[in-house]
């Protein structure tokens, strides 16, 4: 159990993952593939699965009630199989009090506009993530104008990767991922053009961290979360501006199953010194916000 004395004194867990991959061979090795095996490697360890029980039991142990699900295709630029959204509404109807699902569209297919309505009308699902590194696309690129109006339209928040990938470490021209796409500067001509979208930068997005601090403070509409590191490796400021200009706008995730939950809040309350005000902020109280829960 984690040590956070705000998480153990509420009676329901109430925290909020904001990143959650499935655990299971449709992500980690369908849709992964090799670059999913380089990511791997790196950090010493391979390629296991398991199933959505095991991960909610994991959750609930750890003090976390709800989290965000996200879908993936990276199909034109990868070669690899989407998590089909048809997939993620399945698993999200199968445990709809725990998670949020959310599809995932490949920007550079023709029907990517017709999937995006279909997947908030037919689907129910509650917003987007695009990874633009694996997708290989620039978000500010006028040719994807018309997906980002479509999804304001549709009223529902996106998430974009912020930073660099560990897909594809180490292995020669890191299986062709281009990292310039990761750089948050690209996602703020998005959301100059688009106020009515939401957006979620995921990850501290290193190494433009101080970029992203700064759209997040200067547009209304972008919000980050600290997925994807663990708070011990996570950058000095931008745990400063989590606790002060950027409070209402940072929140919890850990890009499970890659980082897991309990470990992750056992550093957060070891390597970080919040207040329970902002760690409520963090945890649950801006991702509600910002989700509309
Ligand atoms: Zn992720």
């Amino acid at each position: 159990m984690p040590r956070i004395p705000i998480l153990e004194a509420e009676d329901e867990p109430r925290a909020i993952d904001t990143h959650a991959h499935q655990p299971t061979a449709e992500f980690l090795r369908d849709a992964g593939g090799e670059m999913m095996q380089d990511a791997a490697k790196k950090f010493g360890t391979d390629i296991y699965t398991w199933d959505y029980d095991a991960m909610l039991e994991e959750y609930h142990d750890a003090g976390i009630g709800r989290a965000v699900m996200l879908g993936w295709d990276a199909e034109t630029n990868t070669g690899n199989p989407p998590v089909p959204n048809d997939y993620v509404a399945e698993v999200r109807d199968d445990y709809s009090d725990f998670l949020i699902g959310f599809g995932g569209i490949d920007p550079l297919k023709d029907d990517c506009i017709e999937e995006a309505q279909r997947c908030v009308e037919d689907l129910d699902l509650s917003g987007f993530k695009f990874q633009q590194i694996a997708q290989g696309f620039d978000p500010s690129a006028p040719e994807h104008d018309e997906l980002w109006s479509t999804i304001e339209d549709l009223g529902v928040p996106v998430v974009f990767h912020g930073g660099n990938s560990t897909l594809g470490a180490g292995s020669p021209g890191g299986r062709g991922l281009k990292i310039k796409y990761g750089n948050p500067m690209l996602i703020d001509d998005v959301a100059a053009e688009h106020p009515d979208l939401q957006i979620l930068i995921a990850h501290p997005a290193f190494p433009w961290e101080k970029q992203q601090l700064a759209i997040c403070q200067q547009k209304g509409n972008v919000y980050m979360d600290l997925s994807g590191w663990l708070p011990k490796y996570i950058d000095e400021q931008v745990l400063h501006y989590a606790g002060t200009v950027l409070k209402d706008k940072v929140m919890f995730g850990t890009d499970y199953p890659m980082i897991r939950p309990e470990k992750w809040l056992d550093q957060f309350e070891e390597y970080t010194d919040f207040s329970d005000e902002v760690e409520r902020k963090i945890l649950w109280e801006n991702a509600e916000t910002f989700f509309g829960l």
